[in-house]
């Protein structure tokens, strides 16, 4: 496993915790924040280390050990996908050794990205978020929308996939141009999401999201369209369309 750099040793998944996981990630399908634990929760259960902790890794750890405990117990092998030009429902197999050999080829250190104005440059430090960041901004991000109407769920996951790639950055570190000893630098591990939020709301608009350039562009990029690039693209077999996304894309394993 990578962020530990050794191996950790998992339990089968019981008939029970199955179904389980199968009726909680029903009963709240608009629930982001409940399924996200839950399924934290079932990775510490299943592991035969002491004091082990999946809310101490990285997302990155999480995704690849969700994916060999789904490979070792059979879970989630058949995934149903609608084609978008034509409407039939396709049902495509997981080749999960295939996308496990993917993850292990990933680079798991740090990035950097630059960026200036007139006045400063800006040196992010970027990777995948801590587990328990996550598990705070889903809990966090659901607070603040409880109340929303079913409608208004699409622009809102969108919103929130905009707002989860804030997560992505470790780092700042601001330089004065005209001073290059002035430097301010920040971590933003500590911070809770909303201080993070704030804290990246203070930016130029063209260091955040400058079209082509801008950090998130970057981290959407380099990180998130990466984590998903794992997935295997499908052709429909009614109409030979092929799939719009990777067929068991990480939206499929919340
Ligand atoms: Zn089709």
């Amino acid at each position: 496993m990578n962020s530990l750099n050794r191996e950790v040793g998992f339990r089968d998944v019981s008939t029970n915790e199955q179904k389980t996981l199968s009726k909680v990630s029903l009963e709240n399908d608009s629930r982001k924040d409940i399924i996200y634990d839950t399924q934290c929760q079932l990775i510490n259960a299943l592991c035969l280390e002491e004091g082990f902790s999946v809310y101490r890794l990285t997302e990155f750890d999480r995704i690849r050990i969700l994916m060999e405990i789904y490979q070792a117990n059979y879970m989630k092998s058949d995934i149903t996908y609608k084609c978008k030009a034509c409407g039939t429902e396709n049902v495509y197999k997981l080749d999960f050794q295939k996308i496990i050999d993917r993850f292990d080829k990933f680079d798991l250190s740090d990035r950097i990205f630059t960026t200036e104005d007139s006045n400063y440059t800006y040196k992010f430090t970027l990777n995948y978020p801590l587990v328990r960041n996550v598990s705070n901004f889903y809990r966090d991000y659901m607070k603040k929308y409880r109340n929303v109407g079913e409608a208004e769920r699409q622009v809102l996951d969108n919103l929130g996939n905009i707002e989860y790639v804030n997560l992505f950055v470790k780092g700042v570190e601001l330089i004065d141009k005209k001073d290059p000893d002035d430097r301010l630098s920040a971590d933003l591990t500590l911070m809770t999401y909303a201080e993070v939020e704030k804290f990246i709301d203070q930016f130029p608009q063209n260091v955040i999201f400058s079209e082509g350039g801008g950090v998130m562009n970057y981290i959407t990029k380099e990180f998130i369209e990466r984590l998903n690039g794992v997935f295997q693209y499908e052709k429909c077999a009614h109409c030979g369309a092929e799939s719009d996304e990777g067929i068991g894309s990480l939206v499929d394993f919340f």
